[in-house]
C-alpha cells in the first residue's frame, strides 16, 4: 500500500489531506502536527468568522509565479465546490469576502475534523517534523518518532502568529535557501510620538506608500497605524519608509477641502475646532499641531502659509515607519520556498521528485479578504492532485 504524509495540520495540510484520500481511497495517508490539536490558526481567521475566500480571486492578486496554475485548476468556483462538498456552502458579502453561512470558525474546523476523520486519514498531534530527507524514492521524515512514506507533503505554514516555528531550518536542510519572510497583514510600526494621544482612533482617508496606496478605515495604536489599509501595505513597508496619510473625503478635490477648511476658519472660535468637520478632534489637534498652530489660538489670526500647510498635512500626513513589524501580530509573510526550488506546474520540489509544498510556506502572499484562505485551500488541493499522479507513476522519468 502507497503511504502520504502531510506535514502541517492547517488549512492547507487539511485540504490536501482530504483531497488525497477521495482520489485515491487506498492510499495509507497520515497528517503530522506540531500542536497538540491541528487547525488552530483557523479558529481565529476573520475575528472567529472565517472569511474563507473571495470571489475576486485571480493570480494577479497573488504577485508570484506560483500562483498561475494552481489558481487556474482552483479558482473560486472550483474552492467553493470543495468547501460545499464538504457541508461548509458560503455567502459572499457586497465586497466580495465569503464566509462560512454559519459565520463561525469553529463551525469551519469542526466540519474539517469530520472531514479527515470520514477520509480515514491518520492525524497524529505532537509530532514537531525536524528533518526530511529522500532516501531512494521514499522519504524519511524525522519527528519525536520516524516516519517514513512514498510521497510527502509539505504544508507547514509559515512564523505568522505562531510560536517557535522551525520552518526555515527545515527549508534550509533541505538546501532552499530564500531570505528571511518578513510579517505581513500586520500594523505598521512607528516611534512617532504623537501616537501616544491617537491610541483607538480611527478616521477614514487613503494610505500611500511610494507609489502604492489603500483607502479604507485607519486605525491608530499607541505603536502603529493599523486597519485593513495599513495591513495591505505592511507588506512592502521598510525601516525609514515614509507612510502619508491622506484624509481628503473619497471623491473630493483639493479645492473641495480647501473651500471646507475656509468655511470651518470662518465660523470656528478656535483652532481645536477648525478640523471637526473632517477628523476626531484628537486627531485633528495633531495634525494642527503638526502645522505649528496652538489649538488656543485664534483661526482669524491663520496666514495664508497657514492654511498650505494645514491642506498639505490633510493629504499628506507624514508618518516614519520603524522595522521590523511584529511577527506575532502578523496574519501572514512575505517570502518563502519559491519557483527556483518548486515547480509551479506541479508544486513538486525540483530537487526532491515526491515531495510536494502548499499553503503559506510558499512565496505567495496576498491583501485581505479570503485571499490568503484560498490559497491554502487551493494549492493544497492541487498538491493533492499532483502527489496522486505522481504516485500513479506519471511524473516518473
Ligand atoms: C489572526 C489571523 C487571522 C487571519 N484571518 C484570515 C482570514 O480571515 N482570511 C484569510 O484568507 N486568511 C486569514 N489569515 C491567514 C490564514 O490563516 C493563513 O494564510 C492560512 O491559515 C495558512 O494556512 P497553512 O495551512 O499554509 O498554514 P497554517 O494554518 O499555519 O498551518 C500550518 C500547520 O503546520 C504546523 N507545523 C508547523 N511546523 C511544523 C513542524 N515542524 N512539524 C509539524 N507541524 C508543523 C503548524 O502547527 C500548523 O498547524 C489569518 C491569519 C491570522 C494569524
Amino acid at each position: 500500500m502507497q503511504s502520504v504524509l502531510i506535514i502541517g495540520g492547517g488549512a492547507s495540510g487539511a485540504a490536501a489531506a482530504i483531497a488525497l484520500a477521495r482520489l485515491n481511497p487506498q492510499l495509507r495517508i497520515t497528517l503530522l502536527e506540531k500542536n497538540e490539536r491541528i487547525l488552530k490558526k483557523l479558529l481565529t481567521t476573520g475575528n472567529g468568522k472565517c472569511n474563507i475566500t473571495n470571489t475576486a480571486v485571480s493570480p494577479a492578486v497573488y504577485e508570484s509565479p506560483l500562483a498561475a496554475a494552481v489558481l487556474q485548476a482552483y479558482d473560486y468556483q472550483a474552492v467553493q465546490a470543495f468547501l460545499a462538498s464538504l457541508s461548509l456552502p458560503i455567502k459572499a458579502d457586497s465586497s466580495g469576502r465569503c464566509y462560512p453561512l454559519s459565520e463561525s470558525a469553529n463551525n469551519v474546523v469542526n466540519t474539517l475534523l469530520r472531514a479527515l476523520d470520514t477520509a480515514g486519514v491518520t492525524v497524529i498531534t505532537g509530532q514537531e517534523v525536524k528533518r526530511i530527507q529522500q532516501e531512494g524514492k521514499a522519504f524519511s521524515v524525522q519527528a519525536n518518532a520516524c516516519f517514513r512514506a512514498d510521497a510527502v507533503i509539505f504544508a507547514i505554514g509559515s512564523a505568522a502568529s505562531v510560536k517557535g516555528y522551525n520552518g526555515l531550518d527545515l527549508c534550509a536542510n533541505l538546501g532552499w535557501r530564500f531570505p528571511r519572510p518578513t510579517p505581513a497583514l500586520c500594523p505598521i510600526p512607528s516611534q512617532e510620538p504623537f501616537l501616544k494621544a491617537l491610541k483607538g482612533v480611527r478616521a477614514k482617508g487613503t494610505l500611500r506608500l511610494g507609489e502604492r496606496c489603500e483607502s479604507g478605515e485607519i486605525q491608530f495604536t499607541e505603536t502603529a497605524v493599523s486597519g485593513i489599509c495599513a495591513f495591505n501595505l505592511s507588506r512592502y513597508v521598510k525601516a525609514g519608509d515614509t507612510l502619508l496619510i491622506d484624509f481628503t473625503p473619497a471623491g473630493w478635490s483639493k479645492a473641495e477641502l480647501a473651500q471646507a477648511l475656509q468655511i470651518a476658519a470662518a465660523s470656528a472660535a478656535e483652532n481645536a475646532q477648525l478640523l471637526d468637520f473632517l477628523l476626531l478632534r484628537k486627531l485633528g489637534t495633531v495634525v494642527l499641531k503638526r502645522a505649528g498652530l496652538q489649538p488656543s489660538g485664534s483661526p482669524q489670526a491663520l496666514t495664508q502659509t497657514d492654511f498650505e500647510a494645514l491642506l498639505q498635512l490633510l493629504s499628506a500626513f507624514p508618518v516614519t515607519v520603524e522595522a521590523p513589524a511584529d511577527m506575532r501580530a502578523a496574519q501572514t509573510v512575505c517570502g518563502g520556498a519559491d519557483a527556483r526550488y518548486i515547480d509551479p506546474a506541479t508544486l513538486m520540489a525540483k530537487q526532491y521528485p515526491g515531495l510536494f509544498v502548499c499553503g503559506e510556506l510558499l512565496n505567495v502572499h496576498a491583501p485581505c479578504g479570503g485571499f490568503n484562505l484560498h490559497w491554502a485551500w487551493a494549492s493544497g488541493l492541487f498538491a493533492a492532485q499532483a502527489a496522486n499522479t505522481y504516485l500513479s507513476g506519471e511524473y516518473r522519468d
